[in-house]
């Protein structure tokens, strides 16, 4: 145990959510200057974070790269390809977000201190927390912002999960069209009954491109499936151009419309362990992002249940009708302008443009869903 000193706030992993809330905390006219105690047990896997924004987006500095076109391709191949300014959609790569904590921010911040360490247990006394790590060193803190997320809990469940395996290229010729994020891309022919999979491209350049394989799935496979799955999209889809790698990314999130408490016996959780990743789309960076700001100025952090409920119907469709996901997502990207889109999946819209979305939505198979939700649900 640290003799005498106790932290304002420790932070309990520092990822996405972690490092978001310690910048929104060291910015804040009231908060500055709080003693932050931030451990972490040092998972840096390679992740990429993409985000669509108007100007100026957050992290600006930290944006690598940026598209103003998007695109979505449906399992007959054809692209739907859409301008969406001022709205642009951008990169971060983990490495650099990272890097820019570690090695400038945190360092010029005297009162974050640092721990290295698996957190065990966080224990509430009448002042303080107390958290041991599995080291056997005790830190005490007023308030505490937990990231753990308990896989196991999860994977016992029957939890449905969204997995990646991607690889970043070069080519020697050019092969992408920089100006352009593919979002989705279904064309690769679906012949697995338990899981959807797509594809999306991020291009760096007419030479560089991140491509990534994506399966929504209860199961997790081993390596080498995601691997047969990207080089039969890279053949079939892209030509089997030659390519050399440069690094690859693999990793897994929770889809799940579960109410994930915000709060648990005076911890705050935060990230995915409090439901952030939004459940039907895997996106997470920006809603993050909110409710740091959301925790550090003390507003609501609940979000409106409508959304839940649709996610709920989208999870039921893509768990129990595999095979039909690629039509709904068709027929979204087909009748509703990408930007519209977008708002919806941040939850900024409005009900009545909502049930517009819906009506172009094959109406039959989401009675179905609605159905079966609602006789679970009794
Ligand atoms: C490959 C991949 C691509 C993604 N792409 C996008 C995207 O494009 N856009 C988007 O918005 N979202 C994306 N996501 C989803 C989401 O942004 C990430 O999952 C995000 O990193 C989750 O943030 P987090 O803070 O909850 O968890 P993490 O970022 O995983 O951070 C958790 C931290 O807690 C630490 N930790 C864990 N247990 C302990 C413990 N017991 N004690 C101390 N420290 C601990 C770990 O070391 C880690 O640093 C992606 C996810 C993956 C996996």
């Amino acid at each position: 145990m640290k003799d005498k000193e106790v932290f304002d706030i420790a932070i309990i992993g520092a990822g996405a959510a972690g490092l978001q809330l310690l910048y929104e905390l060291t910015q804040s006219p009231t908060d500055h200057h709080l003693k932050i105690l931030l451990i972490d047990s040092g998972d840096r896997s390679e992740k990429s974070w993409c985000f669509w924004q108007n100007n100026p987006p957050i992290y600006s500095h930290l944006i690598e790269k940026k598209w103003n076109h998007l695109a979505f391709v449906g399992a007959d191949g054809m692209e739907i390809k859409s301008c969406v300014e001022p709205i642009h959609y951008h990169y971060i790569s983990s490495e650099k977000f990272y890097s820019f904590f570690f090695s400038e921010y945190i360092p010029k911040n005297p009162g974050i201190e640092v721990v290295a360490g698996m957190a065990k247990n966080v224990a509430k006394g009448d002042e303080y927390f107390t958290i041991s790590l599995e080291s056997g060193e005790t830190y005490r803190s007023k308030k505490v912002a937990d990231s753990r997320f308990n896989q196991e809990d999860w994977q016992k469940s029957g939890g449905l999960y969204q997995h990646f395996y991607g690889k970043f290229i070069r080519t020697d010729t050019p092969t992408f069209d920089e100006n352009k994020a593919t979002l989705m891309d279904f064309s690769l022919i679906q012949k697995h009954e338990h899981f959807t999979c797509f594809h999306y491209i991020l291009p760096f350049s007419k030479t560089h491109a991140l491509v990534e394989t994506t399966v929504f799935s209860t199961k997790q496979y081993e390596k080498v499936y995601y691997q047969e799955l990207w080089e039969e999209y890279w053949k079939t889809q892209l030509g089997a151009i030659p390519y050399a790698l440069e690094k690859e990314e693999m990793g897994s999130i929770p889809m799940s419309d579960y109410a994930f408490p915000l709060e648990s016996d005076g911890i705050l959780k935060i990230g995915t362990a409090a439901g952030q990743v939004k459940a039907s789309t895997g996106y997470a960076f920006t809603r993050m992002h909110q409710d740091a700001k959301n925790i550090v100025s003390q507003v609501n952090r609940k979000k409106p249940g409508r959304f839940r409920f649709y996610d709920r119907l989208l999870l039921s469709i893509i768990k129990t009708d595999t095979k039909q996901v690629p039509e709904v997502m068709k027929r979204l990207f087909h009748s509703v302008p990408m930007p519209q889109i977008l708002m919806f999946l941040d939850e900024k819209s409005t009900l009545f443009q909502e049930i517009q979305i819906f009506c172009r939505l094959p109406i039959r198979l989401f009675l179905t869903h609605l159905w079966k939700s609602f006789t679970r649900s009794r």
